[in-house]
């Protein structure tokens, strides 16, 4: 140990006597050493939280506890060390103590793996595992995920203190579509750089860290290590559940967005439709970008198995899938990419165990649960809603308000319309999800629209594009 550690021990022990053992512990027990120059002392924290809370409560103490140690100190340089030690220390980066953590296990630096850094913040806050194979680079773009990819991309590729463009990004669509895949690139890029920290959690990884943490009394320490982070991702945010859990989540949501922080988030619905959350959760989810992911079409499909077929024969040279058979699963299998994947590991498992080329015959048969058969959608009420207000340029809550001005009562009926047409619900039950309208108004609206597109083509036209969004 250098002198300036021993210095810095002792500076230390005054500290901890000084403020006693639990604020030492709480604000002081991370910081670090970084160098002494001259007149001035160079400290680290790990949060820019931390730091400002040290800076206005305890910067003379801290200067004081040197001067006892060194009289001829008269600053000190706080600063924020990034979680993630850079790979290679730039030249000009103060002299820096030995790396090391706090629970004496090597630096992140010393166990990263040749994929990407490992974040410690993501380690002290339990972030969800990454795929690795869930990067851009493996992302197909294509018209069903084009917006949602390119602002992914922005979020991605901003840099430390940049303006956010929109905040929180939401992203929803159905199962299997690559929502996840688009959280972890997020993730694994904004990682790449060490510069910004992204924690990437899902909901429940979310609850059970924060009741884990209430357990065991550091919800603060949980809380500050989120203040730590620079974007924040949220996967599956529609598992959300339970009471207080909610009023964190609002908490910590509120705190990074004022914060200029990032948030990233995705859900199998719309905000407007995550029935669970409280209207303030709610309105602030909708308030930055709310981009949905559409069913893969059948060039994306394509795509997504070719690029999976890439990925395999990285590990299996010999494996090789004829164009026929590929364009024969981009066809057959439309649900979803779950079952992409699936029928490239089955044909994979299959043509390695028997040692035989795959074949389209030997696709035919060994995928055939995988293509389901076109089962007629079943369509709800919020679907009609939200495919009409958005058509209509109104939104969902318009459309169940009392507003009468005709931009609303228009595509009110056409709703209710559809409602009553595409689905077994009654007209008493069509007229309580609209807003609590009696039967009578569900049925005037149903007979309006009925006798209006035998003669109004643009609306017949219209009525007919908005049943097949719906059963699409
Ligand atoms: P979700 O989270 O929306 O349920 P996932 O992100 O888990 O869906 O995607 C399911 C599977 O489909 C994954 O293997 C994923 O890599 C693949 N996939 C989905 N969309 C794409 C895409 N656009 N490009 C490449 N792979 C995709
Ligand atoms: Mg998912």
């Amino acid at each position: 140990m250098t002198s300036e550690q021993d210095r810095w021990s002792r500076v230390k022990g005054r500290l901890r006597t000084s403020v006693g053992e639990d604020v030492y512990t709480s604000w002081f027990a991370r910081m670090d050493l970084e160098g002494v120059q001259e007149e001035s002392v160079r400290l680290s924290v790990p949060t820019r939280f931390l730091k400002s809370w040290i800076q206005a409560h305890y910067a003379e103490r801290v200067l004081s506890c040197w001067q006892a140690e060194m009289p001829e100190v008269h600053r000190i340089d706080l600063t924020v060390r990034s979680a993630v030690r850079p790979v290679v220390q730039p030249k000009e980066a103060p002299v820096t103590v030995e790396a090391r953590r706090m629970d004496g296990r090597p630096a992140p630096e010393l166990r990263a793996t040749a994929t990407a850094p490992v974040s410690a913040t993501h380690d002290a806050l339990g972030g969800s595992p990454l795929d690795p194979r869930l990067t851009f680079a493996s992302f197909v773009v294509g018209r069903a995920n084009t917006l949602a990819h390119a602002a992914a991309r922005q979020v991605a590729e901003g840099r430390r203190g940049d303006p956010v463009m929109f905040n929180p990004l939401y992203i929803h669509a159905g199962v299997g579509l690559g929502k996840t895949h688009l959280l972890q690139a997020v993730t694994w890029a904004g990682n790449s750089g060490s510069e910004r920290k992204v924690l990437y959690l899902t909901a429940e990884k979310f609850m059970y860290g924060f009741v884990a943490a209430l357990k065991t009394q550091t919800a603060l320490a949980f809380k500050e290590a989120l203040r730590g982070i620079d974007v924040l991702v949220i996967d599956d945010l529609q598992f959300l559940q339970g009471k207080s859990t909610q009023a964190e989540f609002c908490h910590t949501l509120n705190a990074l967005i004022d914060a200029g922080r990032q948030v990233v988030i995705a859900a199998d619905r719309p905000p407007s439709d995550l029935e669970s959350l409280d209207d303030r959760v709610r309105s602030r989810l909708a308030g930055g970008l709310v981009v949905e992911m559409g069913s893969l079409g059948e060039d994306l499909r394509l795509g997504i198995l070719k690029s999976r077929v890439a990925a395999a024969r990285a590990h299996h040279a010999s494996f090789d899938v004829p164009e026929e058979v590929l364009n024969y699963l981009a066809r057959t299998i439309t649900h979803n990419g779950r079952d992409l994947e699936g029928a490239i590991n089955r044909l994979l498992a299959h043509s390695k165990l028997n040692n035989q080329p795959v074949t389209l015959e030997m696709a035919e048969r060994e995928v055939r649960d995988l293509i389901r058969p076109q089962e007629p959608k079943r369509i709800k009420i919020e679907d009609i809603q939200r495919v009409v207000a958005r058509q209509y340029n109104v939104s969902r809550s318009d459309l169940l308000s009392s507003r009468r001005t005709a931009n609303v009562v228009r595509p009110r009926q056409v709703a209710m319309y559809l409602a009553k047409t595409l689905t077994l619900r009654s007209l008493p039950e069509i007229g309580r999800r609209f807003g609590g309208r009696d039967h009578t108004t569900v049925l005037h609206a149903v007979r309006k629209i009925e006798a209006l597109v035998s003669k109004d083509t643009a609306l017949s036209e219209e009525v007919e594009s908005l049943k097949r969004q719906l059963q699409e």
